[in-house]
């Protein structure tokens, strides 16, 4: 058929399959009114897949050929098919091809490809195994969202005996409860089938609907279920070319219609083919059947006759997956379904039940983890994992070691971003609380004492330096700072804080104003006013802002972490306490990440031999299992806050003080103050450091390491100016500075990005970047790491600079000299002598 709006329907293309749809019905029905004048009676090449490409990296190449006749005029005229269709199969023999697969309406006419593979010299395939494949795992894919168990459904397989549906119920009847043919006549195919699958033969379409809510249908006559017709709660799945469901969009919001037998188009796939990607990469199973045939060098009739073979739709759809060919994806009417249809579909089939009774394991819940996560958690971190595969599923933690539900294993440098001193675990921790558990103590007994807690705010004050001896129990280190900011203000009555830039405090409101990263703080000002930083370590600008007065606290880390491991000068945190004293400011000091033992003492405050007002713990104060958190301050601080009838209730939490939390952090801090984890801090710290910093000396793409005992930053070098030039040379319009603001320092800081990725592909090795600083590596492993594990990070980190340094010297190279031809192509341009731009001779 010719369009004559050619050029609509090539912009809709791919983009609105509706849209696509409608236009090539209006046409249809346009060039029926005109008598059909400007049809082609012709066979036709109608795109060429000149470079298909699968993920495994096989490829092939081949041409679609169409035949002049709509479906309906396939049906009501075969033999005028089989002729078109006799040359088409010629026509593509002559070309070279060796195998032809016959699409949808073409493949059930000529005994199902038989008789056109008796009269050619090439294999023919009708492609339905491929298509019985596809339209199965879209029936298990939409069972396993909305958490249908089809062994206690009736499905009725619609379209008896075809091939598709003959295949579908045998291989269906083992899996679902109970089976309900359904054909037009009790042909003896149907009757044979009906035995076999001891299964009833239903007449009456209608009757068959009313009895079972999932239904597969596959008959090639088309339009034989009207929406209205199907049970709440009903899933179909459509296989029917033209389709089995009236209509050309859903009806109704208690059924679910999908479109059966098409696949995805693998990734890896050009996107030249308009064929290809017409509805949005979704392509006919038939067609897929073709082409993974082809892909695999097997130019087989596969699927001939009335009888497909079980096991090759079995095999055919495992090295369909294997080639990168995608199942999982759910459209219905032509659009792909949208998960709020999906939930809300299932809230109705279900109600809001809870399906399971007994906790599911990891290992199963992992299944669904990463759907489920980009549905309700975070779908760009998810996308970000299914693109670049840098965000993992674990399902198990042992000691420093992590394990994805494939079982595979990963050495942890990340530790939780400092939560786990004591690896994943902790035998010592998961005891205690397993103690607390069995003695049923009181999970949280409000305006009541807890033992744990008083025990464990004891042992705080034993082990804190200076005369810190009260503390305040929350539950993360955003709200032990927020318990200090809010106790600063009442003990001073001064509504001021100071930081320091590149510090980080976390991300609730009070936290995030004294927090040192404008990216994180813009998106949610105003924050708390009069909020100040200063460069780090800067004592004229600290002295200079304190000497105001204004100030309620000057808020520091001693090692600022996610800023990238920066380490003050020595001497400057002492500096600062006596500034503060003189000026009636609080200091407050947030060990959050830096305490309970990471960089070789209990608190890293205790080698710069400082007392501050305010103390900040958290993360693997827990143990590295449950959440807690604790501002620690001096007992003549809280009690003028706190200390009245009126006030000792103004600052509370819930949660904070919990008896498990409380039993883990007792048993961690016991751990973590003893002298084999503190002295093996100090042990690894060293052994790494002079690791690292004899590989500075050696790799190009190396800068420094900063930090102290493990708490360590390695920072890369920007990436290369020449390469950076060379980027923006080729983007001059700028458009990836418009798509990605910002993009130039992400580019710049790719090798840190590069490094991470090649030790967690290349070595296992988890490792992460600092949130403020994407230069910097960091080195941060559990505390009881040993050295052969050291040594097998910093051999596989050895490695992996080599990698960098000698694929940047060769991309360098490569792109300066391009960058100097291009250079050389616009300083001189050659132009063709014409009378214009020869030299004049003025
Ligand atoms: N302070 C510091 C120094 C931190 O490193 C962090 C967390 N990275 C926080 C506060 C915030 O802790 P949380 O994420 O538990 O709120």
């Amino acid at each position: 058929m010719q369009f004559t709006d050619q050029n609509r329907l090539f912009s809709l293309w791919g983009r609105d399959p509706l849209a696509v749809s409608t236009l090539l019905h209006k046409q249809y029905r346009l060039h029926q009114a005109s008598g059909d004048n400007e049809r082609t009676s012709e066979v036709r090449v109608i795109d060429e897949i000149t470079n298909f490409v699968s993920t495994s990296g096989a490829m092939t190449e081949g041409r679609l050929y169409e035949v002049p006749m709509l479906p309906q005029e396939i049906l009501d005229q075969p033999d005028r098919a089989l002729d078109y269709m006799l040359q088409a199969v010629h026509q593509a023999v002559d070309w070279g091809a060796s195998l032809v697969g016959l699409g949808s309406m073409t493949g059930i006419v000529g005994g199902r490809g038989q008789y056109l593979a008796d009269r050619c010299s090439a294999s023919v395939t009708t492609g339905n195994s491929l298509t019985t494949y596809a339209a199965l795992q879209t029936l298990y894919q939409a069972c396993e969202e909305v958490e249908l168990d089809l062994k206690s459904e009736t499905v009725a397989i619609v379209g008896v005996p075809g091939s598709i549906a003959t295949a579908a119920a045998r291989l269906l009847s083992a899996q679902c409860g109970k089976i309900l043919l359904v054909g037009r006549q009790a042909s003896s195919p149907a009757m044979k089938l009906s035995r076999e699958l001891q299964a009833e033969l239903v007449l009456d379409i209608d009757e068959a609907l009313k009895r079972s809510r999932i239904i597969v249908c596959a008959t090639s006559s088309g339009d034989c279920i009207h929406q209205s017709a199907l049970r709440p709660g009903s899933i179909v799945v459509d296989i029917g070319v033209p389709s089995d469901v009236r209509g050309s969009s859903p009806l109704r919001g208690d059924v679910l219609i999908l479109n059966g037998g098409l696949i995805g188009v693998p990734e890896s796939v050009p996107l030249d083919s308009k064929m290809l990607w017409f509805q949005h990469g979704m392509i006919p199973a038939c067609l897929g059947e073709t082409i993974v045939l082809a892909l695999e060098d097997r130019p087989e009739s596969l699927s001939l006759g009335r009888e497909l073979d079980l096991d090759s739709i079995q095999q055919i759809g495992a090295i369909a997956a294997s080639h990168g060919f995608d199942f999982s994806r759910l459209l219905s009417f032509g659009r792909e379904l949208e998960p709020e249809r999906l939930l809300k579909f299932q809230k109705q089939l279900t109600g809001r039940r809870r399906t399971a009774n007994a906790p599911e394991s990891i290992q199963n819940l992992s299944a669904r983890a990463e759907n489920w996560f980009a549905r309700h958690i975070n779908p760009v971190l998810q996308a970000m994992s299914h693109r670049t595969g840098f965000v993992k599923t674990f399902v198990r933690g042992e000691g420093a070691y992590l394990y994805d539900s494939k079982g595979r294993r990963y050495l942890d440098f990340v530790a939780g971003f400092g939560s786990l001193n004591l690896g994943h675990n902790s035998p010592s921790i998961t005891s205690a609380i397993q103690q607390a558990l069995q003695e049923q103590a009181p999970g949280f007994a409000q305006s009541a004492i807890n033992p744990y807690a008083a025990t464990l705010a004891h042992r705080l004050a034993q082990l804190a330096p200076g005369d810190l001896e009260m503390t305040f129990f929350a539950n993360s280190g955003s709200e032990a700072v927020e318990a200090g900011l809010k106790l600063a203000r009442r003990v001073t009555r001064r509504k001021a804080f100071l930081s320091c830039n590149g510090g980080y405090h976390g991300k609730t409101m009070g936290a995030l104003s004294v927090t040192g990263n404008e990216t994180y703080r813009e998106p949610f000002s105003p924050l708390l006013d009069s909020c100040k930083r200063i460069a780090y370590c800067d004592y004229d600008s600290l002295e200079r802002e304190l000497s105001t007065g204004q100030y309620a606290a000057f808020v520091v880390e001693p090692i600022q972490a996610e800023g990238g491991m920066n380490v003050p000068q020595r001497g400057f945190l002492r500096e600062a306490q006596a500034l503060c004293r003189a000026t009636g400011t609080l200091l407050i000091v947030d060990e959050v990440q830096t305490g309970m033992g990471r960089t070789g003492t209990l608190f890293a405050l205790e080698q710069e031999r400082v007392s501050p007002d305010i103390l900040l713990l958290a993360k693997s104060l827990g143990g590295g299992l449950m959440p807690i958190g604790a501002m620690l301050t001096t007992r003549e601080l809280w009690m003028k806050a706190y200390g009245n009838v009126q006030s000792f209730a103004l600052h509370t939490s819930t949660f904070g003080g919990g008896s498990l939390a409380c039993a883990a952090g007792l048993a961690a801090l016991n751990q973590l103050s003893s002298p084999e984890i503190l002295g093996n801090t100090v042990r690894r710290g060293e052994q790494l450091r002079t690791a690292l910093e004899e590989m500075c000396e050696r790799f190009q793409c190396l800068k420094e390491v900063r930090g102290r005992g493990l708490l360590l930053g390695l920072e890369f070098q920007p990436l290369s100016e020449t390469i950076l030039h060379h980027w923006k040379n080729v983007d001059r319009g700028g458009i990836t500075e418009f798509l990605v603001p910002g993009y130039e320092d992400s580019l710049s800081s790719f090798s840190a990005l590069r490094a991470m990725l090649v030790l967690l592909e290349g070595y296992s090795i988890y490792t992460q970047t600092a949130r403020s600083n994407p230069y910097v590596l960091r080195i941060q492993p559990p505390l009881t790491i040993d050295e052969e594990q050291v040594d097998s990070f910093l051999d596989a980190l050895r490695a992996t600079c080599e990698e960098i340094d000698a694929t940047d010297r060769m991309f360098g190279a490569i792109v300066s000299k391009n960058s100097v031809a291009e250079f050389e192509r616009n300083a001189a341009p050659v132009l063709p002598e014409t009378p214009d731009n020869t030299p004049s001779s003025k």
